[in-house]
């Protein structure tokens, strides 16, 4: 078969061969990578039409348990300025980021025991207490089944958990010993059971990662059928053991967009940071290629540039939420709009009952 044969065939059945899938990671070329976004790009059109949504990212503490390889703010960096925000400096940019047009609020930070299952709860009620009306988001990685419920019970809407890689011998090259991927995905199967809009994904072109990696990550998403998928190229930090790897493909990014929007037609698929990073119009080509959100920093910006997972990510200019203005007109350019509501996923709205 032909790249744009198994594209047709992706489209028409949402599904490929492991072969299938190889051959077109490994062989599309430009112009067959322009049809594989047409048609993702139709797909995603013919689910939310040109609406994109927007979460305002309060990254809330940089401060982690864990030790992840890859990772700009591992315990084991000591160059990293630590802060935490406090539960009211939270709730001022959720405060901000409401009067800004903002309907979702992602509280990300790293794996940091300060706070506990009775302090996330007091503030993710806090903040249901005062916007009903808007979903809250955690990314704070992997916690008991017990804190889960809790924060669920509290008012949590959704839980982005990537899974990094879902090969367990690319999972070992890329943590610490002390970490597993069996648990990883066993916290992304409790989420999903709790009733979370849940949310995984991949670095891509991580180090060691092959193109069987990659389809592997494809087989276990199309297990897991997350609400939500995050993809981003990987992108090295200094300070990490991964200091001299070479970063990501910005162009093998977009074609799993595109590929992933034609295998998940309803999920919702962020243009990254990342993705804005590698390239100065990352964000706007990944639109354009299947994406449908976007998440600006709303974080205070004293703390933005401490919060580097990556080298040079982009934090302190016109990615932010306070430039709505400029995102605005960049989604425009590209022929879409941002929306102002809670931009629930159509794989499976609202929330559902604990115990149904
Ligand atoms: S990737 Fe997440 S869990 Fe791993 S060290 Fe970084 S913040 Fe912590």
């Amino acid at each position: 078969m032909t790249s744009r044969e198994l594209i047709q065939k992706l489209e028409k059945e949402r599904d490929l061969t492991d072969a299938g899938f190889v051959q077109l990671i490994r062989g599309i070329l430009p112009d067959e990578e322009e049809e594989l976004f047409a048609r993702a790009r139709a797909v995603r059109e013919a689910v939310y039409g040109k609406a994109v949504y927007v979460r305002g990212l309060i990254e809330f503490s940089n401060i982690c348990r864990n030790d992840c390889y890859y990772c700009g703010i591992r315990k084991s960096n000591a160059k990293v300025d630590r802060y935490r925000l406090t539960p009211e400096e939270i709730l001022l940019c959720v405060r901000e980021g409401y009067g800004l047009g903002f309907r979702t609020f992602v509280l990300q930070g790293g794996e940091d025991p300060w706070y506990t299952k009775e302090r996330m709860a007091d503030i993710i009620h806090s903040i249901k207490k005062e916007f009903p009306a808007c979903a809250v988001t955690l990314s704070i990685g992997e916690r008991t089944k017990d804190e889960y419920r809790c924060w669920y019970e509290a008012g949590a809407d959704r839980y982005l958990l990537r899974h990094e890689t879902a090969d367990e011998e690319h999972y070992r090259r890329l943590h610490p010993a002390d970490m597993s991927l069996s648990h990883r995905m066993e916290c992304l199967y409790t989420l999903r059971e709790l009733g979370y809009q849940t949310g995984a994904g991949c670095m891509v072109g991580s180090p060691g990662q092959t193109v069987d990696n990659l389809v592997s990550d494809l087989r276990f998403l199309q297990e897991l059928k997350p609400h939500m998928i995050g993809i981003g190229p990987y992108l090295s930090h200094q300070d990490t053991p991964f200091s001299n790897e070479p970063d990501g493909s910005y162009r093998l990014t977009l074609v799993l967009l595109g590929i992933l929007r034609l295998m998940f037609p309803g999920v919702l698929l962020p243009a990254t940071t990342a993705l804005g990073t590698i390239a100065p119009d990352g964000r706007e080509r990944g639109l354009l290629a299947g994406a449908n959100v976007l998440m600006p920093n709303l974080s205070p910006s004293g703390v933005r540039k401490k919060y580097e997972l990556y080298d040079n990510k982009i934090c302190t200019g016109e990615e932010s939420a306070q430039c709505m203005d400029e995102l605005k007109r960049r989604v425009e350019s590209v022929g879409y709009h941002v929306v102002t509501d809670r931009g629930d996923s159509r794989i499976e709205n609202g929330r559902r009952r604990i115990d149904e």
